[in-house]
């Protein structure tokens, strides 16, 4: 347990940006026709993020007509910006331990039902060492806030998952999702090497937030978690993912503090989040459920389609929370990450079962198919699922993140690299029908590049991939 003095001190840009009075002026008084709605659409497609003002044009334009453009323009720029990559990852556990309250959640101290457990250094290594045989790359690690749950304890949890090796590979980037830090705590989770560090502000509105984080709490800080990726930013971490828990307030409203948080990032950073999750809530042990602010199907498939158009450049993250369908769908219009083979029970991975207990897990989920399942789905459907980690481990990351700089980036780097890496999974892990249709899919692929030695490359490093045990050929 963690005795050092934790520093209050906020960041250089550490106020409180959110304007709730203009939000609600921009949400109620906002009169969308079709030549602005237009206008901001075309700003988007041209690759440019949009203002909070122009955002609310999209999220006032709920008639049909207006959804299906909305939809289709979606489209068009995640295909244009992300190619049809979908990044894969995996969610750990590594403890339920809370001290804080927040209502929703099946961790929170109130909650007398939550079975309490840390993983050991020992059980670490068993989920680890599951998931590598289930042909995971990407983790990200998930930690309650508690005093057992210091920097130097989450640093010693990253060290420990790059450090387990099996024969046919390891842990390539680990991210986490954990309370926020002071700098110094930040410069010691750096240390240890994440890849990105992921908190999410669950509600952007005030009232709510301090109704959901009890005060005497320490999450009842709003601006000192409203800043915490700031902080990351100025204590050196590459990659910082924000997000907004849906279903406690107006979704229209959550919408524009993600906004306004990428802009905020952007102007004081030159940067805006690597990343943007949108959780909607799900059953939890002992939660009551509060309908008020359910977010539909069909206005969380808007809110996607806004969110990509928003902020062209930030990668959208879908979790298993959703149902399969709903995750198929939802691919089309701007989600460029998605967990996979998830679960959140802590030591769900080694103990594999495929009932959920509620009483062991933070909340319920959606989706509980296996990688190789969703893998086999996305090739069927034209993605390229990728676990690539390049850009992060040549350190063309933060500031320097070169996919979207340089023009044709995606096609000398990001398509090579979800390739190769598709091909490490089909040799090593792949069903026999996802198998075959990796394989055609890669070759689909490489007819699609142009000629030249880069192509001759790509094509030498996927033989070596399949007929030996050369990995991680990365360009
Ligand atoms: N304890 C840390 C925190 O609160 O930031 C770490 C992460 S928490 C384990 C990950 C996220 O899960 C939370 O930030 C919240 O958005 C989400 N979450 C909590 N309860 C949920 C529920 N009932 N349904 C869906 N997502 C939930
Ligand atoms: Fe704790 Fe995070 Fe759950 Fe809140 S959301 S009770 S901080 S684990």
């Amino acid at each position: 347990m963690s005795t050092r003095f934790i520093s209050k001190q906020l960041s250089r840009s550490g106020y409180d940006f959110i304007d709730e009075d203009y939000f609600g002026e921009l949400l109620s008084k906002t009169r969308v026709d079709r030549h602005r709605f237009r206008e901001v659409i075309a700003k988007s497609l041209s690759k440019e993020p949009l203002s909070v003002e122009e955002t609310a044009v999209l999220l006032q334009a709920d008639e049909p007509e207006y959804c299906e453009e909305l939809f289709a323009a979606a489209r068009r720029l995640k295909e244009a910006v992300y190619g049809n990559r979908v990044v894969l990852f995996a969610p750990l556990y590594i403890g339920s331990e809370c001290t804080n309250d927040c209502v929703y959640c099946g961790f929170r101290r109130s909650n007398p039902a939550a079975r309490r457990h840390t993983l050991s250094p020992i059980e670490i290594r068993a989920e680890v060492e599951a998931l590598l045989d289930r042909g995971h790359k990407r983790l990200i690690l998930v930690f309650g806030e508690h005093p057992l749950y210091s920097p130097e304890f989450i640093a010693d949890c990253v060290r420990r998952v790059y450090a387990c090796k099996r024969p046919r590979g390891e842990i390539r980037r680990v991210n986490i999702n954990a309370a926020p830090l002071d700098h110094e705590g930040f410069r010691t989770v750096k240390a240890a090497g994440i890849g990105t560090y992921q908190i999410f502000q669950e509600t952007y509105h005030h009232e709510t937030y301090a109704r959901c984080h009890p005060r005497h709490t320490r999450k009842g800080d709003y601006l000192w978690r409203l800043d915490a990726v700031a902080r990351a930013i100025e204590a050196g971490a590459d990659d910082v993912g924000i997000g907004s828990l849906f279903g406690l307030y107006d979704w229209r409203f959550e919408v524009l503090g993600l906004v306004a948080h990428s802009l905020h990032l952007q102007k004081h950073y030159s940067v805006g989040p690597h990343t943007i999750s949108f959780p909607r809530l799900r059953p939890a042990s002992g939660v009551q459920s509060d309908e008020a602010y359910r977010v539909s199907d069909a206005e969380f498939k808007r809110l996607v389609a806004i969110l990509r158009l928003a902020v062209p450049y930030t990668g959208l993250i879908l979790t298993a929370r959703e149902p399969a369908p709903l995750r198929r769908e939802l691919l089309g219009f701007g989600v460029s990450q998605i967990d996979a083979g998830s679960r959140i029970e802590i030591g769900g991975y080694s103990r594999a079962a495929d009932t959920q207990v509620l009483e062991n897990e933070q909340f319920e989920l959606g989706d509980l198919r296996s990688l190789d399942e969703v893998i086999r789905e996305l090739i069927t459907d034209g993605y390229i699922p990728s676990f690539c980690t390049a850009c992060y481990r040549l350190g063309r990351t933060g500031e320097q993140f070169m996919e979207f700089a340089i023009p044709g980036f995606i096609r000398r780097f990001c398509t090579p690299n979800a390739l190769t890496t598709l091909m490490e999974y089909l040799a090593d892990y792949a069903s026999w029908e996802t198998y075959q249709r990796g394989k055609e899919l890669i070759a689909r692929e490489l007819e699609k590049l142009p000629e030249g030695r880069r192509k001759q490359e790509l094509i030498s490093r996927l033989k070596r991939i399949e007929t030996s045990e050369e990995r991680d050929l990365f360009f």
